[in-house]
Protein backbone atom coordinates (compact mmCIF):
# COMPACT_ATOMS: atom_id res chain seq x y z
CA UNK A 1 0.00 0.00 0.00
CA UNK A 2 1.03 3.55 -0.87
CA UNK A 3 1.13 6.19 1.42
CA UNK A 4 1.98 9.92 0.07
CA UNK A 5 3.13 12.74 2.91
CA UNK A 6 4.92 15.36 3.62
CA UNK A 7 7.85 14.85 6.08
CA UNK A 8 10.68 15.76 7.91
CA UNK A 9 13.40 13.66 8.79
CA UNK A 10 14.44 14.41 12.82
CA UNK A 11 16.31 11.24 12.93
CA UNK A 12 18.79 9.10 10.03
CA UNK A 13 20.87 6.18 11.12
CA UNK A 14 23.21 3.88 9.04
CA UNK A 15 21.55 0.92 8.43
CA UNK A 16 23.24 -1.67 6.49
CA UNK A 17 25.56 -1.59 3.77
CA UNK A 18 23.88 1.46 2.21
CA UNK A 19 20.48 2.20 3.70
CA UNK A 20 19.27 4.69 6.38
CA UNK A 21 16.74 4.29 8.98
CA UNK A 22 14.53 7.38 9.03
CA UNK A 23 12.46 8.48 12.07
CA UNK A 24 9.83 10.99 9.91
CA UNK A 25 7.64 13.56 11.68
CA UNK A 26 4.20 13.93 9.28
CA UNK A 27 1.54 15.79 8.20
CA UNK A 28 -1.27 13.22 8.60
CA UNK A 29 0.38 9.81 10.04
CA UNK A 30 2.16 11.09 13.11
CA UNK A 31 6.02 9.95 13.56
CA UNK A 32 6.74 7.26 10.91
CA UNK A 33 9.76 4.75 10.94
CA UNK A 34 10.99 4.27 7.30
CA UNK A 35 13.62 2.48 5.64
CA UNK A 36 15.66 5.09 2.95
CA UNK A 37 16.68 1.61 1.03
CA UNK A 38 20.33 2.29 -0.65
CA UNK A 39 20.35 5.82 0.45
CA UNK A 40 23.85 5.84 1.06
CA UNK A 41 24.73 4.62 -2.58
CA UNK A 42 26.26 7.05 -4.88
CA UNK A 43 23.92 8.45 -7.09
CA UNK A 44 21.30 7.09 -4.71
CA UNK A 45 17.62 9.19 -5.36
CA UNK A 46 16.62 9.46 -1.97
CA UNK A 47 20.04 10.73 -0.47
CA UNK A 48 18.77 14.30 -0.29
CA UNK A 49 15.52 13.25 1.29
CA UNK A 50 17.33 11.15 3.68
CA UNK A 51 19.31 13.88 4.81
CA UNK A 52 18.48 15.04 8.72
CA UNK A 53 16.18 18.13 8.86
CA UNK A 54 15.45 17.19 4.77
CA UNK A 55 11.48 18.08 4.76
CA UNK A 56 9.93 16.19 1.38
CA UNK A 57 7.06 15.40 -0.24
CA UNK A 58 7.49 11.37 0.49
CA UNK A 59 5.79 8.46 -1.46
CA UNK A 60 6.10 5.69 1.44
CA UNK A 61 5.44 2.10 0.99
CA UNK A 62 3.99 0.13 3.53
CA UNK A 63 4.08 -3.43 3.98
CA UNK A 64 2.45 -5.21 7.33
CA UNK A 65 3.37 -1.88 9.53
CA UNK A 66 6.84 -1.49 8.03
CA UNK A 67 7.26 1.52 5.80
CA UNK A 68 10.26 2.24 3.00
CA UNK A 69 10.69 5.46 1.15
CA UNK A 70 9.80 4.71 -2.91
CA UNK A 71 10.37 8.65 -4.00
CA UNK A 72 10.95 11.67 -2.64
CA UNK A 73 10.56 15.30 -3.90
CA UNK A 74 12.72 17.47 -1.67
CA UNK A 75 11.08 20.83 -0.58
CA UNK A 76 13.93 22.34 2.48
CA UNK A 77 17.08 21.49 3.14
CA UNK A 78 17.42 23.66 6.31
CA UNK A 79 20.96 24.46 4.55
CA UNK A 80 21.82 27.27 7.11
CA UNK A 81 21.83 25.13 9.87
CA UNK A 82 25.01 23.53 8.66
CA UNK A 83 27.09 26.49 8.47
CA UNK A 84 26.74 27.71 12.48
CA UNK A 85 27.37 25.10 15.07
CA UNK A 86 25.36 26.56 17.54
CA UNK A 87 22.19 26.63 15.25
CA UNK A 88 22.51 22.75 14.43
CA UNK A 89 23.31 22.24 18.26
CA UNK A 90 19.94 23.59 18.56
CA UNK A 91 18.23 22.34 15.73
CA UNK A 92 19.28 18.73 17.11
CA UNK A 93 17.98 19.42 20.18
CA UNK A 94 14.51 20.13 18.49
CA UNK A 95 15.01 17.07 16.82
CA UNK A 96 15.94 14.93 19.90
CA UNK A 97 12.86 16.52 22.11
CA UNK A 98 10.31 16.06 18.47
CA UNK A 99 11.58 11.81 18.79
CA UNK A 100 10.43 11.86 22.56
CA UNK A 101 6.74 12.32 22.90
CA UNK A 102 4.00 9.65 20.61
CA UNK A 103 2.49 12.37 18.89
CA UNK A 104 0.99 9.31 16.04
CA UNK A 105 -1.08 9.21 19.57
CA UNK A 106 -2.26 12.10 20.06
CA UNK A 107 -3.23 13.65 16.52
CA UNK A 108 -1.26 16.63 17.02
CA UNK A 109 1.31 15.87 14.52
CA UNK A 110 0.86 18.69 11.83
CA UNK A 111 1.02 21.61 14.30
CA UNK A 112 3.64 19.93 15.81
CA UNK A 113 5.13 19.16 12.34
CA UNK A 114 4.55 23.18 11.42
CA UNK A 115 5.80 24.39 14.65
CA UNK A 116 9.48 22.34 14.27
CA UNK A 117 9.18 24.14 10.29
CA UNK A 118 9.11 27.10 11.41
CA UNK A 119 11.80 26.99 14.19
CA UNK A 120 14.24 25.56 11.79
CA UNK A 121 13.18 27.95 9.22
CA UNK A 122 14.04 30.95 11.82
CA UNK A 123 17.62 28.66 12.77
CA UNK A 124 18.60 28.53 9.08
CA UNK A 125 17.63 31.79 8.19
CA UNK A 126 19.17 33.75 11.49
CA UNK A 127 16.19 36.01 11.26
CA UNK A 128 15.91 35.46 15.26
CA UNK A 129 18.37 34.51 17.84
CA UNK A 130 19.04 31.31 18.48
CA UNK A 131 18.18 31.65 22.31
CA UNK A 132 14.60 32.95 21.30
CA UNK A 133 14.06 31.04 19.00
CA UNK A 134 14.64 27.59 21.47
CA UNK A 135 12.64 29.36 23.81
CA UNK A 136 9.77 29.68 21.70
CA UNK A 137 10.10 26.69 20.17
CA UNK A 138 10.10 24.62 23.39
CA UNK A 139 7.35 26.58 25.23
CA UNK A 140 5.07 26.30 22.11
CA UNK A 141 5.92 22.87 21.76
CA UNK A 142 4.62 21.96 25.82
CA UNK A 143 1.60 23.93 24.58
CA UNK A 144 0.31 21.70 21.90
CA UNK A 145 1.70 18.52 23.42
CA UNK A 146 -0.60 18.60 25.88
CA UNK A 147 1.36 20.92 28.83
CA UNK A 148 -0.14 24.42 28.31
CA UNK A 149 0.86 26.18 31.47
CA UNK A 150 -1.89 28.19 33.06
CA UNK A 151 0.24 32.32 32.73
CA UNK A 152 -2.97 34.13 33.44
CA UNK A 153 -4.32 35.17 36.82
CA UNK A 154 -1.93 34.32 39.91
CA UNK A 155 -2.87 30.75 41.32
CA UNK A 156 -3.16 31.94 45.02
CA UNK A 157 -4.93 35.62 44.75
CA UNK A 158 -6.18 35.56 41.23
CA UNK A 159 -4.82 38.62 40.32
CA UNK A 160 -2.21 39.75 37.96
CA UNK A 161 0.67 38.07 39.06
CA UNK A 162 3.45 40.47 40.81
CA UNK A 163 7.03 39.92 39.91
CA UNK A 164 5.27 36.45 38.85
CA UNK A 165 7.24 33.26 38.89
CA UNK A 166 6.20 29.67 36.99
CA UNK A 167 5.79 26.49 39.40
CA UNK A 168 7.03 23.99 37.39
CA UNK A 169 4.95 20.94 38.94
CA UNK A 170 1.49 22.76 38.54
CA UNK A 171 2.49 24.93 35.51
CA UNK A 172 0.61 27.93 37.13
CA UNK A 173 2.42 31.65 37.65
CA UNK A 174 1.71 33.11 41.40
CA UNK A 175 3.26 36.10 42.47
CA UNK A 176 6.41 36.14 44.57
CA UNK A 177 3.95 36.96 48.06
CA UNK A 178 1.90 33.83 47.02
CA UNK A 179 4.31 31.36 46.06
CA UNK A 180 3.51 27.99 48.38
CA UNK A 181 7.06 27.46 50.41
CA UNK A 182 8.76 24.33 49.01
CA UNK A 183 7.39 24.53 45.67
CA UNK A 184 9.71 24.42 42.12
CA UNK A 185 9.73 27.52 40.45
CA UNK A 186 11.73 30.01 37.98
CA UNK A 187 10.68 33.53 37.76
CA UNK A 188 8.52 34.64 34.73
CA UNK A 189 7.52 38.03 35.63
CA UNK A 190 6.75 41.79 33.63
CA UNK A 191 7.48 41.18 29.93
CA UNK A 192 8.63 37.33 29.93
CA UNK A 193 5.31 36.75 31.22
CA UNK A 194 4.08 38.57 28.50
CA UNK A 195 5.98 36.92 26.28
CA UNK A 196 5.06 33.62 26.96
CA UNK A 197 1.71 33.96 27.06
CA UNK A 198 2.03 35.31 23.14
CA UNK A 199 4.48 32.61 22.66
CA UNK A 200 2.10 29.99 24.13
CA UNK A 201 -1.30 31.04 22.20
CA UNK A 202 -0.51 33.22 19.12
CA UNK A 203 -1.22 32.48 15.53
CA UNK A 204 1.32 29.80 14.79
CA UNK A 205 2.91 31.27 11.85
CA UNK A 206 3.90 34.95 14.08
CA UNK A 207 5.61 33.12 16.85
CA UNK A 208 8.73 34.86 16.95
CA UNK A 209 6.90 38.06 16.25
CA UNK A 210 8.15 39.46 19.73
CA UNK A 211 10.75 41.10 21.27
CA UNK A 212 12.50 41.17 24.55
CA UNK A 213 15.55 42.91 25.84
CA UNK A 214 18.07 40.67 26.61
CA UNK A 215 17.43 40.19 30.75
CA UNK A 216 14.21 39.57 30.19
CA UNK A 217 14.88 36.88 26.86
CA UNK A 218 17.53 35.38 29.75
CA UNK A 219 13.98 35.27 32.18
CA UNK A 220 11.76 33.51 29.73
CA UNK A 221 14.55 30.89 27.98
CA UNK A 222 15.49 30.20 31.37
CA UNK A 223 11.58 29.71 32.53
CA UNK A 224 10.99 27.66 29.58
CA UNK A 225 14.02 25.06 29.06
CA UNK A 226 12.86 24.23 33.07
CA UNK A 227 9.64 23.73 32.25
CA UNK A 228 10.08 21.14 29.54
CA UNK A 229 12.63 19.52 30.91
CA UNK A 230 10.33 19.18 34.05
CA UNK A 231 7.39 17.61 31.82
CA UNK A 232 9.47 15.91 30.36
CA UNK A 233 11.70 13.90 32.89
CA UNK A 234 14.58 13.32 31.19
CA UNK A 235 17.87 14.79 30.02
CA UNK A 236 18.71 15.46 26.40
CA UNK A 237 21.85 15.21 25.14
CA UNK A 238 22.36 17.62 22.80
CA UNK A 239 20.49 20.31 25.18
CA UNK A 240 23.76 19.29 27.21
CA UNK A 241 26.18 19.57 23.83
CA UNK A 242 24.25 23.22 23.21
CA UNK A 243 24.82 24.05 26.67
CA UNK A 244 28.69 24.16 25.92
CA UNK A 245 28.59 26.08 23.27
CA UNK A 246 26.88 29.01 24.93
CA UNK A 247 29.68 29.22 28.28
ZN1 LIG B 1 -0.93 36.30 43.90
Amino acid sequence: MYLQVNGLVIRSVDYKESDKILTVLTDTAGKLTVNARGARRRGSRLISASALFAYSEMSLFENRGRYTLDEANTLELFSGLGRDIEKMAAASYFAEVLGTEAEEDRGTGAEVLRLALNCLYALSEGVHGVKKTKAAFELRYMAQSGYMPQLGRCRVCGGEPRDAGLELASGTVVCAGCASPGALSVPLGGSALAAARYVASCELKRLLSFSLPDAELETLAFACEKYLLSKLERRFKTLEFYRTLEE
